[in-house]
């Protein structure tokens, strides 16, 4: 048995959606709903393999770069981390859809939504065999939610990080 944290890039949760693919409610379809259960079974899988597991997701299926020049950057992060926890939720409620007993934990507060990310009670529920997933990276613009994941493994002491992302990078 291991503790792993595993990073979701926002892509890898999109799937094959071109980005212009709406609902039948007319709203832009954020996620192929086959890739987002195909995640969630994998970690399933993990989890009744015995692994305690947390999982950071990213947000650039939803938002990367700015508006235009006059949006500063920390706006724009802002934007972003927000994109993370739409997908910490909607990865959830793909969890809690197979049985998975899961936690959304924000690095920013959403208390009517998710938990604030506490350090201490997110290791408890990783002990209690809960997935736990980690919204808003590390609640700070100007920062990757691939820096997020580091940071997260250091401090629930992971024996592993495993990460999922389309785009090669230098880790
Ligand atoms: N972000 C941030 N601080 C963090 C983590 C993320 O400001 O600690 C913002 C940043 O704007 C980033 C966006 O959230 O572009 C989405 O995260 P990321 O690009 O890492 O997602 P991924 O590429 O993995 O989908």
């Amino acid at each position: 048995m291991s503790r792993i944290i595993l990073k979701l890039s926002g892509e890898a949760l999109a799937g094959e959606n071109d980005g212009a693919a709406r609902n039948e409610k007319g709203a832009v379809k954020l996620y192929d709903e086959q890739t987002i259960a195909g995640i969630a079974a994998q970690v399933k899988e993990l989890h009744e393999a015995g692994h305690e597991i947390g999982v950071v997701t990213g947000g650039g299926n939803i938002w990367r770069g700015r508006l235009s020049d006059n949006m500063d950057r920390t706006r724009a992060d802002h934007m972003g981390m927000l994109a993370t926890a739409i997908n910490s939720l909607a990865l959830c409620s793909s969890l809690e859809a197979l049985g998975v007993e899961t936690r959304v934990q924000t690095a920013i507060e959403m208390r009517q939504m998710a938990e604030p990310y506490i350090r201490s009670k997110a290791a408890r529920h990783l002990d209690k065999g809960r997935v736990v997933i980690f919204g808003c990276g590390t609640g700070n613009p100007f920062m990757s939610t691939d820096t997020a994941a580091a940071l997260r493994a250091v401090e629930m002491e992971v024996d592993v990080i495993l990460l999922a992302k389309k785009v090669d990078a230098v880790y």
